[in-house]
């Protein structure tokens, strides 16, 4: 199938493939450890997730390197303001390498929760400083960076293809520099590839220039091209890194080599919560277990980690480049969908095949194939999911109906095995705990001793504790559900 993606470069999808053979090179911007990820963060890395598992899926080999941001980020990210690092590590008092290192591990088991595979490399900008230094010399020896009083400066008079990515022009962005601009710098947009004249600063670095730290900018740069050369298939981010981060990368990466940096620049849209942009200010800033303990306010039952699945589903439901609005309504219809596919896929399972019927019917084949085209147009993941439930409807009229053929139950088990690998949203709601197994287990009992009344109140109790107890020819039935009582 062929794969087309939007490029946010040249604004337009093209055809992908790989610069060498199958192997796709793929950076994504990684996560600022000064606090904990957001969702607006994770819809990020759940886009980038889905995109590797189809690069895979299609039988591309992915090289997938996932940055930590662990010095001079600044919280102006147009250099200025304080390092995000050292105004967390003020306010914690933890100096800025603890919190480092908590933030990570709390990411890391936020990617976990998520289902995200790891990606082949995470590296640490702070343990790839070496390389930073000799990028910034290279620049400095072809005169496109230049020493100043208080540290390195890119010179984007001599990168006319500055502001390309962004639409920005130089013209303008002067114009709107501030008014008190840093005189060391030639010309106002003028960014910072290393930093000096800051002993307040905690993390420091010697160099050919004295001692200081990076720019942010400059770490991507240093650690793309360490991991996976000086061109990359694809280079992922939020909508926000477009600018000045991804054009100060390709600034400094193009500078260095000579080479177009990146095939590829993919952009995950930023999400609203609840109709607003997502900020501290406004309360509206949700972790993931936020998320779960607010969800939990509104009538779900799972667990963390069932939440973070289901809003996984939410963010794949809507294209990467359409702005998802978040909110618990949403949340809650994403839960809803996932289970009608959910109990599709069991459904099918536990069929018995109907041995009369032969073959598969067209219509099984032509959703699989509109599920795979709409994929192959630039990931288009609402497309593919309203195939899916064409499917999924066509699967439960036949079962409804005389049922399936075993071609046609072959075909589903196929189909829905693809579709949990590549969405893979990891809920078991046939399984139950113990202590839950054993109440139905009593039911059970009650009903062969025609105790209907004992029966009632244990399927009363089951279901208050989210399991759905059904009785049919077969047997008992039990499913668990995670949404009790919703005001929606
Ligand atoms: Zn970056
Ligand atoms: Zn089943």
């Amino acid at each position: 199938m062929p794969l087309f993606l939007f490029d946010t470069l040249t604004r337009r999808k093209r055809e992908f493939k790989p610069l060498h053979d199958k192997e796709v090179r793929l950076y994504s911007c990684g996560l600022t450890v000064y606090n904990f990820g957001h969702i607006g963060n994770f819809s990020h890395y759940i886009f980038v997730d889905f995109l590797k598992r189809y690069l895979k899926f299609e039988g591309y080999k992915v090289m997938h390197v996932r940055n930590i941001t662990d010095v001079g980020h600044l919280v102006d990210d147009a250099d200025e303001g304080e390092d995000k690092m050292l105004r967390a590590s003020r306010l914690e008092k933890k100096d800025p390498w603890e919190i480092a290192k908590f933030y990570t591990e709390a990411f890391s088991h936020d990617c976990e929760t998520l289902g995200l595979e790891k990606p082949d490399q995470e590296p640490k900008a702070t343990d790839h400083i070496q390389g930073m230094i000799d990028m910034i010399a290279t620049l400095i020896e072809k005169g496109i960076a230049y020493k100043a009083k208080d540290g390195v400066y890119f010179d984007i008079s001599k990168f006319p293809q500055y502001g390309e990515l962004s639409g920005n022009k130089v013209a303008d962005l002067e114009a709107g520099a501030r008014v008190e601009v840093n005189t060391n710098k030639k010309n106002p947009v003028d960014f910072a590839l290393w930093k000096t004249d800051q002993p307040e600063h905690i993390m420091q670095w010697d160099s050919p220039w004295g001692r200081g730290y990076p720019g942010w900018h400059i770490e991507c740069s240093a650690m793309s091209k360490e991991y996976l050369g000086e061109q990359l298939d694809i280079h992922t981010g939020g909508e926000d890194n477009i600018f000045p981060h991804h054009e100060c990368e390709i600034a400094q990466s193009e500078g260095v080599s000579g080479k177009k940096f990146v095939n590829f620049w993919m952009h995950k849209r930023y999400l609203l919560v609840e109709g607003e942009k997502m900020s501290k200010s406004k309360g509206n800033f949700y972790t993931l277990s936020d998320l779960h303990l607010k969800w939990l306010e509104q009538g779900f039952s799972g667990d963390m980690k069932e939440a973070a699945q289901i809003f996984k589903f939410l963010v794949l439901s809507a294209h990467y480049r359409s702005q998802l609005d978040f909110g618990f309504k949403a949340l809650t219809d994403a839960y809803k969908a996932w289970e009608k596919i959910d109990v599709a896929i069991h459904r099918a399972g536990d069929a018995v095949p109907n041995d009369t019927i032969k073959g598969i019917r067209e219509e099984f084949e032509k959703y699989e194939l509109h599920f795979y085209q709409a994929l192959g147009d630039d990931l288009n993941t609402p497309n593919a999911l309203a195939a899916m439930f064409d499917y999924v409807r066509e699967l439960n009229a036949a079962l409804d109906g005389d049922g399936i053929s075993l071609v046609e139950q072959e075909h589903a088990e196929t189909f829905f095995n693809e579709f949990q690998g590549l969405f893979g949203v990891d809920i078991n709601l046939y399984t139950l705990t113990p202590d839950l197994m054993d109440m139905v287990m009593q039911r059970e009992e009650a009903r062969k001793v025609k105790d209907f009344a004992l029966s009632d109140k244990l399927r009363q109790e089951l279901l208050e504790k989210g399991v759905e107890v059904k009785d049919k020819k077969t047997g008992v039935e039990w499913r668990r559900t995670l949404i009790l009582s919703s005001k929606f």
